[in-house]
């Protein structure tokens, strides 16, 4: 595979972080993904096509409004970069595939999720729900001959539909039990979680989000940075969790059982 493609997907890459970004800027609020134009949030500048080059234009603006000079956030870096890197990967991965198609469209959703939740605390019940009827969709699709299937005791459709159910089921319980730390966005999104993972890569995904989400809100404790009564988003650990297991899940599960 050319390096010049890789470049070139890791460059388009950018271009939909970009829009993630407006996604995640706009999806809470209620407003329009294709209206009013981009624009400074401070000034109302609209940005011309210079001040809009995924990732160089913030490192070449030094993180400032080209108009009045406010600063714009990390994240919008951060997250276009991210989304090149991974869009890259992923077509190093799969090459121009519905796997790929897929991986790289599941990826950016949980970008979408996590990031609103890390900056809101709200896990948006019009995100989560059409992309459970899109996973649903996407899983019997894989029905269909030449979509690479894994064997399986039972078929790939219903495989999301179990996934679904065990993620549901498994952070249901400690948001019955611990009542204001988990809330039902948290639940719903296990369940998106298991659709689109399938069983058992639910179980790694779901796993690895509890033992982040620990790790972090434990460090952040020793430093001071949060108060003990301070709820800690748990949708951010989840999303990266989950990517994670998108790309590497089968990996991790098979090295864990090794274990065993
Ligand atoms: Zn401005």
């Amino acid at each position: 595979m050319e390096v010049i493609s890789i470049v070139l997907f890791g460059l388009l890459g950018t271009a939909i972080g970009s829009f993630l970004n407006v996604c995640i800027d706009r999806i809470p609020a209620g407003k329009s993904l294709v209206y009013p134009p981009s624009h400074c949030d401070a000034c109302g500048h609209r940005l011309s096509v210079k001040d809009l080059i995924p990732v160089f234009s913030y490192l070449w603006l030094r993180r400032h409004c080209r108009y009045c000079q406010a600063p714009i956030p990390w994240r919008l870096f951060w997250v276009e970069l991210g989304s090149g890197l991974l869009l890259a990967f992923i077509y190093w991965r799969y090459g121009l595939s519905a796997d790929f198609a897929i991986t790289a469209a599941y990826c950016y959703l949980f970008i979408v999720l996590g990031v609103i939740d890390l900056e809101h605390k709200l896990i948006l019940n019009k995100i989560v729900y059409p992309a459970m009827v899109v996973a649903v969709i996407i899983s019997i699709l894989k029905l269909l001959p030449q979509s690479g299937i894994i064997p399986l005791p039972w078929p790939e459709a219903v495989n999301g539909v179990i996934g679904g159910g065990v993620g549901f089921v498994f952070l249901l319980i400690p948001a019955l039990i611990y009542r204001g730390g988990m809330g039902w966005g948290d639940v719903k999104m296990a369940a998106l979680i298991g659709l689109v993972t399938g069983f058992p890569l639910v179980i790694v995904s779901l796993l690895m989000g509890v033992i982040l989400g620990g790790l972090v809100a434990g460090i952040l404790l020793l430093l001071k940075k949060k108060k003990r009564k301070e709820p800690i988003p748990f949708g951010p650990f989840l999303a990266v969790a989950t990517i994670v297991t998108l790309l590497w899940g089968s990996n991790i599960l098979n090295w864990y059982l090794g274990l065993l």
